[in-house]
């Protein structure tokens, strides 16, 4: 297999195709912190996607509730105990490794277990372009069992590490989170490397990752394949189905659009302001090109505040989170990496430009492409972790991809009071 470059995990790594990307990619940011569990989303995907015969267990976007939700059932504990069993027979302890590599190379230093694509190389003899399993019937039935259900009670001295000093706040005792998911558009894409068919592709124009229907034969192989459990077979027509990224309205040619990229359905629905999403620039050898205006890259590149989901999978997903603030280290470690904990302190305590930048989610329908800060006077200031930290009410402006300005908002909200006589009163 050829020898790509993976900067989520920090090191080449074999993948079934040679290196290639696209110009830009789809790309997006969801902020835990907010999300309401309002399935807003998932509907606004079910009724523009998947609302015909055949599609009725299909949920393109689903939110389930961590740490015992899943969709497919238990899809994250199934891959990674794969992926653990197949480090254990190779006699690897996967772990990650501080930096050695440049900041853009390996940003959060190297991983050193094998992923889901050099697990399956390993097998003997080899089958399959990455390790993986299909669900069974009844585990797609039910897309939202266990909603919101906590890790109750107080945990038994040494529970994922709560009793270490240190760990005992923000984190709750009994939590639980909201996880979002789509397909990530993978810059690997394992439903890509299993196609026996090549049925499917990613765009180079906008890294979308598309399945042929003509080509499509149903060998669920990308069933199988993807770690995130984002491709679906549909009966009616014996084909596989996956998220389409809503193209036409990334293509700007929604009639709301104006000619410029919106973003997708789900992403414009979300009333919890927890989305944004985005094109962001790629250099030919798959970094994302330096370009701090972008939100998106600002975000993920500048501040590190958000994290790709289990980027050990290998297929360096386009999709990250800013992790929940309440949760225990340690699951969050194993579910976000070794970025955890400083894309926290960054949340907790955020620098002037982030916060501005936070501001801007779900405030237009387009994509913003880049944004610029007008600075204003300083509102408020307090300690936060032992530091002292000021708050200031810039101006903060997006612009589309034409560089109109399409959004423009204060750090401060304003506040509006009713005058006396139209007070409620009850
Ligand atoms: S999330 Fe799954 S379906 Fe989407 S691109 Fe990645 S591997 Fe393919
Ligand atoms: S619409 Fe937004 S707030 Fe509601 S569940 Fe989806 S991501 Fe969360």
């Amino acid at each position: 297999m050829p020898d790509v470059h993976n900067w989520q995990l920090g090191r080449t790594m074999s993948y079934p195709y040679p290196e290639s990307h696209p110009e830009r990619q789809f790309a997006f940011v969801f902020n835990i912190n907010r999300c309401i569990g309002c399935q807003t989303c998932s509907m606004a995907c079910k009724s523009t996607w998947t609302f015909s015969k055949g599609q009725e267990s299909m949920w393109w976007n689903n939110v389930e509730t961590k740490p015992y939700g899943g969709y497919p059932r238990h899809w994250d504990v199934r891959v990674l105990g794969l992926l653990d069993e197949a480090n254990s027979n190779a006699g690897i302890k996967p772990n990650w490794q501080p930096g050695t590599g440049t900041e853009r190379e390996a940003p959060y230093g190297s991983y050193d277990g094998m992923t889901i694509f050099e697990a399956a190389a390993a097998e003997a003899p080899p089958v399959r372009q990455a390790i993986g399993y299909l669900p069974a019937q009844d585990e797609w039935a039910a897309p939202n069992v266990f909603e919101d259900v906590p890790r109750a009670g107080r945990p038994a001295p040494g529970f994922l590490g709560l009793e270490q000093a240190g760990a005992q706040l923000p984190e709750h005792v009994a939590w639980f989170f909201y996880l979002q998911r789509l397909c990530n558009h993978c810059t690997y894409p394992a439903c890509v490397a299993a196609c026996p068919r090549q049925a499917i592709y990613k765009r180079p124009e906008d890294g979308i990752v598309l399945i042929d229907q003509e080509r499509c034969r149903g060998y669920r192989k990308c069933v199988e394949a993807c770690p995130y459990k984002k491709t679906m077979y549909r009966p009616t027509t014996r084909v596989s189905e996956k998220c389409v990224a809503c193209y036409p309205r990334i293509e700007g040619r929604d009639p709301l659009s104006d000619g410029v990229p919106m973003e997708t359905r789900c992403m414009a629905a979300c009333p919890g302001k927890i989305r944004m999403q985005g094109l962001v620039s790629v250099d030919p050898d798959g970094s994302w090109a330096d370009d701090p205006q972008n939100p998106i890259t600002f975000m993920v590149r500048t501040e590190k505040v958000a994290l790709p989901l289990y980027p050990q999978f290998g297929t360096e997903p386009n999709g990250f989170y800013i992790p929940p603030r309440w949760v225990p280290r340690d699951y969050l470690h194993q579910m976000f990496g070794p970025g955890v904990d400083d894309a926290l302190a960054r949340y907790r305590a955020p620098s002037r430009e982030l916060l501005a930048v936070l501001q801007l989610f779900r405030t237009t329908q387009k994509i913003i492409f880049r944004f610029e800060i007008e600075e204003g006077p300083k509102v408020f200031e307090t300690e936060i972790d032992g530091k002292p930290w000021s708050m200031y009410d810039d101006t903060v402006i997006g612009f589309d991809q034409k560089g109109r300005e399409i959004v423009r908002l204060n750090v401060e909200e304003p506040i509006h009071q009713r005058p006396a006589p139209r007070m409620n009163s009850i």
